[in-house]
């Protein structure tokens, strides 16, 4: 198969690219690297059936490209970290890039298209656990807005053009991801506590760390994402995509220093705006359409994330 990722040299593009790459498919990346790195493809370098592209979503000519049997769209700055330097470049990528992508998919007769959406069009949610046919509950002007408001409009300019061209297009809602690849400077939960945790630092918490997060283990993600492109009849679909194992931000950082066999303290510090209290995702949706579920547990993902950073 033909695939293209845009976004395939970040944390999840990456996985996914390679995952493809095993399956002897054709994978074709577009990446501008502004959150991502070619490095993460490192291993991949000498694979034929592998095409770099360096480009933004927003201005390149996908014209120049054949048709692809599917089409994945990661390419968006997700960290919260960067919901303030890269606020623009967040709005433009998922409007403008995406109608770019869009418009090419449909003129090029590529086959499906998989829009990376997130549970952030849930904002901070009053509905627990959420299900896809929760509307959610987002403050449209507050510092995460860049984000839920961008990947909202994506949502609904990729229904657009399903209601108007009668593509083969699907959403995926990516709840918290976390593994090997993830950015050691990123910012999130995971990637902050490991690198505090083997490094005898203090893990930071924001706020009283009862607010909670589901992760899910980035190969579990991928196969999701998979499922979700490949699943027959499934177009128009909105799908969530995560871990239900709901945990407090406490008891993440509990979990990471016992299996790092850490002695770091726990601090709390201020927490930012709009955070959300509690996530965690209803995943009947994708276990009966897709018939998919999460296989690592937190122990066994977060264990292997610990190896891989401290062998970085
Ligand atoms: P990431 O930052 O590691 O990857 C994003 C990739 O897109 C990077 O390689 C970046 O360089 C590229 N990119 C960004 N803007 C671009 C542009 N305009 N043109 C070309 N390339 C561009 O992030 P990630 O965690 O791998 O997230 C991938 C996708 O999944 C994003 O769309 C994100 O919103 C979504 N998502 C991720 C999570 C998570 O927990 N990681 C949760 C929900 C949704
Ligand atoms: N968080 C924290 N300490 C950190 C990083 C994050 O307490 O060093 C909290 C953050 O406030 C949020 C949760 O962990 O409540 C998840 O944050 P992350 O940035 O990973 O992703 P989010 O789910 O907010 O997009």
């Amino acid at each position: 198969m033909k695939i293209l990722i845009t976004g395939g040299a970040g944390f999840i593009g990456s996985h996914l690219t390679k995952f493809h790459l095993a399956k002897n498919d054709e994978v074709t990346v577009v990446d501008n690297f502004i959150t991502g790195n070619k490095k993460n493809l490192e291993s991949e370098i000498n694979n034929k059936n592998l095409k770099i592209i360096e480009a933004d979503i927003v201005n390149f000519n996908f014209s120049t490209l054949l048709p692809f049997d599917i089409i994945y769209d990661l390419a968006s700055p997700a960290s919260p970290k960067d919901f303030i330097n890269l606020s623009i470049e967040i709005l433009k990528a998922n409007s403008l890039g995406l109608m770019n992508i869009l418009d090419f998919f449909v003129k090029s007769n590529s086959k499906t298209m998989v829009f990376s959406s997130t549970s952030e069009v849930y904002g901070d949610p009053l509905e627990h656990p959420q299900k896809e046919s929760y509307f959610g509950h987002v403050n449209p002007v507050g510092i995460r807005s860049c984000y839920d408001e961008g990947k909202r409009f994506a949502e609904a300019l990729m229904m657009a053009y399903f209601r108007k061209y009668n593509k083969d297009i699907r959403i995926a809602r990516i709840f918290n991801t976390y593994g090997p690849y993830m950015k050691r400077d990123d910012g999130r939960v995971v990637s902050n506590f490991v690198n505090q945790a083997i490094n005898n630092q203090s893990l930071t918490v924001y706020g009283n760390g009862f607010q909670t997060r589901s992760l899910c283990y980035v190969s579990d993600m991928v196969e999701g994402l998979h499922s979700i492109a490949t699943t027959q009849n499934r177009a128009g679909e909105i799908i969530n995509i995560g871990n239900s194992n709901e945990k407090t931000i406490l008891e993440i950082a509990d979990i990471i220093k016992k299996l790092s066999r850490s002695q770091s303290k726990v601090v709390f510090k201020t927490i930012d705006q709009d955070d959300p209290k509690r996530r965690c995702p209803d995943i009947s949706k994708a276990k009966n359409l897709l018939n998919w579920k999460p296989k690592i547990n937190l122990e066994e993902g977060l264990i292997k994330t610990i190896e891989y950073f401290k062998n970085l």
